[in-house]
């Protein structure tokens, strides 16, 4: 299998900028105060959340356009085959990425800020070197045969995509599950069958042992808002169709 064409590598970081601005939306929300929200949610609650998820759509889009334009064309061609013959063990990490996050464009480090969604530049090349670990990851993954995965439907937003299993109860935690009587040793390998971005989303709001402890079935993850918010709007979202 070859690499991905320019359109894919585009939408691979359009999807990876998109569960970073999220999150920083929701907690840019968080941070304001209750009474603003609560304001906000009576003035017309359904109409308001899909407009604003129609607005951040297209600010991900016009963020990832901007980026996109100034990667150094390696981050363009990098594959899985790239990977496996690389011997620096630089090659799908964001270490490839380095002098790039060091010279963001100003436009895209200037749009954040004035959104108020981070503080300054500084937060903008955190947040963006948690969008180019995520970029390159799916850029450089393995091939997989996908028609031996059943589902078809991702458990959180739904929509027929690729799919990866999420340990519900993530494997780093299962010794100390087990230690403190958390949870019974059945329960263990039970998994949700999550899209990428889903997956990285949840990933994205707590650490594993709180995902152990308090999210671990797909319902209980249903219930938070954040991924609510997110799911309104990933749903919506158009995605590459399967890869075969
Ligand atoms: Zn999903
Ligand atoms: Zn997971």
């Amino acid at each position: 299998m070859s690499g991905f064409d320019h359109r894919s590598y585009y939408e691979m970081l359009r999807d990876s900028m998109s569960v970073a601005l999220v999150k920083a939306v929701l907690n840019k929300e968080l941070a304001e105060s209750k009474e603003t929200r609560l304001m906000a949610s009576r003035n017309g609650g359904e109409l308001n959340a899909k407009q604003e998820a129609e607005e951040l759509a297209d600010f991900v889009e016009f963020l990832a356009t901007d980026l996109y334009e100034y990667f150094p064309k390696d981050l363009t061609e990098v594959t899985y085959e790239m990977k496996l013959a690389d011997e620096t063990g630089r090659v799908g990490t964001v270490e490839m990425a380095e002098e790039f996050l060091n010279n963001l464009p100003s436009t895209y480090v200037d749009a954040i800020v004035e959104a108020k969604l981070l503080a300054d530049a500084e937060d903008v090349k955190r947040m963006t070197t948690t969008v180019m670990e995520d970029y390159l990851a799916a850029a450089t993954a393995a091939p997989q045969n996908w028609k031996d995965t059943k589902p078809l439907e991702c458990e959180l937003c739904g929509r027929e995509v690729r799919l990866t299993y999420h340990h519900l109860i993530p494997r780093s935690t299962h010794a100390r599950v087990l230690k403190k009587r958390i949870h019974p040793e059945w329960m263990l390998n039970r998994v949700a069958w999550l899209c990428r971005l889903c997956h990285s989303f949840v990933h994205h709001c707590e650490e594993n042992m709180e995902l152990a402890k308090n999210w671990y079935t797909v319902e209980l993850l249903e219930q938070r808002e954040d991924i609510q918010r997110w799911i309104a709007y990933i749903s919506k979202r158009p995605h590459r169709a399967h890869v075969k």
